[in-house]
């Protein structure tokens, strides 16, 4: 069975082609700039047992266009994967806000079109586009059956008193102001992939999950399940990020627009765009470019490399507390899998709770799964490089499967 995966943001889509037996990835790929003139897609392949790549530039004047040009790569006789499209069984889509409707991932239908449409109040800049991919697929992969899969729905076993803020209660039953949560795809990964790699059950353990890429959240488990999470309503809650300020005072905001003399919308741009790493350092929101800095002995990338581990290290000892202890530590995403010197500032201080992360093997672990605790550390710590993309694909198939099933039957 082949599976397409989509994450079909605002001007771009990114893509993966998975065939699940030996769950392989036969494709991947990234479609820049569309609706522009001079749109991107970068597509690796596998043919005759190498990665290879193959760069386009074209015009992509919209997302119906795109998923075609998407298609027509997949298919290709040179840099193609498949003779047909009839050989993709099923669609999966990462789907950013499934509010409070969805504890999983479903399979989609009119109602649960409706159902996104929904949430786009809540995400505004997401789902509208996760929207446009579903129905360009239903257009021109007509029949292959389409499965969403959100990143708020592995945070939905939140306690009610780990997500209600402290407002007046009306204003989540009137528009449900409540903490949801994000990356929930990820969190999911590596939380069961520990129990994997550690050959414990995930009833038994009690998990803290760092998601550290250009947008940051932690998470606590028990029993593979989420129990609190540090991005709320939105993503801009939490840590501090690439460029999302994370925790602030909320009369910051009247601040702004009163002293700036800023609009609302350019004060939602300054949080979310122009502030952490990026707005604390004044130079990059990039990690990489943040490191050097710090080498070439720039005080304010220092500032935001201490900032950033800081509040990392203030959620993991919170969490512990959240979760009356803690056996496992996990780093993932583009920071957490590669960057050691951020690992080890995380775990700084926390030996009085067990943690003692081991010098030598978190130098080594760079975007590859490895422990890098010391021998006798209480936590298990792990570096795991993150897969959405695998867990889509494995929803779906299960879902599609029972589909089949359903329709065998009849
Ligand atoms: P996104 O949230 O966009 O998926 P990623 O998970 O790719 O982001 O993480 C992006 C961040 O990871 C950036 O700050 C980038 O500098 C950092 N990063 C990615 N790869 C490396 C690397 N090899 N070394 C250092 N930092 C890296």
């Amino acid at each position: 069975m082949k599976i397409l995966i989509l994450n079909c943001g605002s001007s771009s889509i990114k893509y993966k082609l998975i065939e699940m037996i030996g769950e392989q990835t036969l494709s991947y790929g990234i479609m820049e700039r569309i609706g522009m003139h001079d749109g991107l897609l970068y597509h690796h392949f596998q043919k005759e047992g190498e990665l290879k790549e193959k760069k386009l530039v074209m015009e992509i004047p919209d997302y119906n266009i795109g998923i075609k040009l998407i298609i027509n790569t997949l298919i290709h006789s040179k840099y193609g994967v498949i003779n047909d499209e009839k050989e993709i069984s099923a669609i999966g889509h990462r789907v950013v806000h499934g509010g409070e409707k969805f504890a999983s991932s479903v399979l989609i239908d009119a109602d649960v079109k409706q159902d996104i449409r929904d949430c786009i109040e809540l995400a505004p800049l997401h789902n509208p586009h996760n929207l446009r991919g579903i129905k360009a697929c239903e257009t021109l992969l007509s029949g292959i059956p389409q499965v969403a899969v959100f990143d708020t729905a592995f945070h939905q076993t939140m306690p009610k008193f780990a997500y209600i803020y402290g407002l007046p209660y009306l204003l989540y039953q009137k528009y449900d102001i409540r903490r949801y949560g994000f990356h929930g795809t990820s969190h999911r990964y590596v939380s069961e992939r520990v129990s994997e790699l550690s050959g414990e059950s995930i009833e038994d353990i009690k998990i803290i999950t760092c998601h550290l890429g250009n947008g940051c959240s932690i998470s606590a488990i028990e029993k593979g399940k989420s129990v609190d999470t540090s991005m709320g309503f939105t993503p801009l809650e939490g840590l501090v990020m690439g460029t999302r300020c994370g925790n602030i005072d909320p009369t910051v905001v009247f601040h702004l627009i009163g002293r700036e003399g800023l609009s609302l919308s350019e004060v939602v741009t300054l949080l979310n765009k122009q502030s952490g790493l990026y707005g604390i350092s004044g130079v990059s929101n990039d990690m990489r470019e943040i490191l050097q800095e710090v080498k070439a002995n720039n005080s304010r990338a220092s500032l935001a490399l201490e900032i950033f581990c800081y509040q990392v290290r203030k959620y993991i000892a919170s969490y512990a507390g959240v979760l009356g202890g803690v056996d496992v530590l996990v780093f993932t995403a583009g920071i957490g899998e590669n960057v050691p010197l951020v690992r080890q500032k995380c775990c700084e201080k926390l030996d009085f709770m067990g943690v003692k992360i081991d010098k030598e093997k978190n130098e080594l672990a760079i975007g590859k799964e490895a422990i890098i605790s010391q021998q006798s550390s209480k936590v298990k710590i792990f570096c795991i490089p993150t897969n959405e993309e695998l867990i889509i694909a494995r929803d779906t198939k299960k879902i599609v499967e029972i589909l089949i099933n359903k329709e065998t039957k009849n």
